[in-house]
């Protein structure tokens, strides 16, 4: 009898964990992927700078421009779906993975690009993120990471900092906040990074490594809101957000792996690199198996 589960495809080490090599591009090339120049986030917000690296480790990897598809989700950081002039889908708030899952399902060919907001990934769309990763569905999540509700007016999200102030904790907050790759990780998704708006090459490195890897990759790209959690912080300016970053960010190899993510310090990186059964694949030869056996 056929065993249900290949127990060889169990978590496992990457043959070659090699990064994928990156390069940066002038901004005219960059320009080609976006539907217009014109920007509507904020002055300062690095939103931007996110969205760049996206498109400048899509044009390293020189991938086919239609075989790609970008979901996003609901907030600033779905906006996205706006400006990248690739097939894009602007999704429900906290739904962005859920509709990914099926545009993979549907097309396993097609290269998959999530794009959410914290408050998006992490709160409305939690179940969505726990179950992608579990099933390990090649699909690229990157979170934009600004530690707030941007776009409905600053309100905390599950990724603010204890004692940080929003619209609605403004004597500060009392909860834990989140640590995003922690939760992908234990959820089971097998390549995991974290990368910031200050080391932008290091970001483009991150999601590069994540479109490369055959199964389901996350993202955390640490941006700034210099609209709501600057202005409710006492960091003034945008320049002054990313130098937070710059302060905060440490290398993986010298990270404390024991210590928890801290509102002064978190791991930057790859943080997790394994190899399991991919779901469209162990989907399509439960598929073949049904197939010899009614025909
Ligand atoms: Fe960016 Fe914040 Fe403005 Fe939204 S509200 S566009 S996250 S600076």
């Amino acid at each position: 009898m056929t065993a249900l589960v290949d127990e060889q495809a169990l978590e496992r080490p990457p043959d070659d964990c090699r990064s994928p090599k990156v390069a940066g591009h002038p901004t005219s090339a960059i320009r080609r992927y976006l539907r217009s120049p014109k920007t509507i986030w904020c002055p300062g917000c690095s939103n931007g700078i996110a969205m760049r690296a996206v498109v400048d480790a899509v044009l390293s990897l020189q991938l086919d421009h239609d075989k790609i598809a970008v979901v996003a989700g609901i907030g600033c950081a779905g906006r996205v779906a706006q400006y990248l002039d690739f097939s894009t889908v602007h999704t429900p708030h906290g739904r962005a993975l859920a509709v990914a899952t099926g545009a993979k399902a549907a097309d396993p060919s097609l290269t998959l690009l999530v794009v959410m907001g914290d408050g998006d990934c992490v709160a409305i769309g939690g179940n969505h993120l726990i179950h992608a990763a579990r099933r390990n569905i090649d699909l690229t999540a990157i979170v934009f990471n600004n530690s707030i509700y941007g776009m409905t007016g600053g309100q905390m999200s599950p990724t603010t900092f204890p004692g940080d102030r929003s619209t609605t904790s403004v004597w500060g907050n009392v909860e834990p906040a989140f640590d995003t790759c922690e939760l992908a990780h234990a959820a089971g998704a097998t390549y995991v990074a974290r990368g910031t708006s200050y080391s932008y090459m290091k970001l483009v490195q991150a999601i590069a490594g994540g479109i490369v890897h055959r199964g389901f990759s996350f993202v955390e790209a640490m941006t700034s809101c210099p609209t709501y959690y600057g202005r409710q912080n006492d960091v003034p300016t945008a320049a002054a957000m990313l130098e937070v970053q710059k302060a905060r960010a440490v290398p993986v190899d010298k990270f404390d792996r024991d210590g928890p993510r801290l509102r002064d310090r978190y791991p930057v990186g790859v943080l997790h690199h394994v190899e399991r059964a991919e779901y469209t694949s162990a989907y399509e030869e439960v598929r073949r198996r049904a197939q010899d056996r009614s025909g």
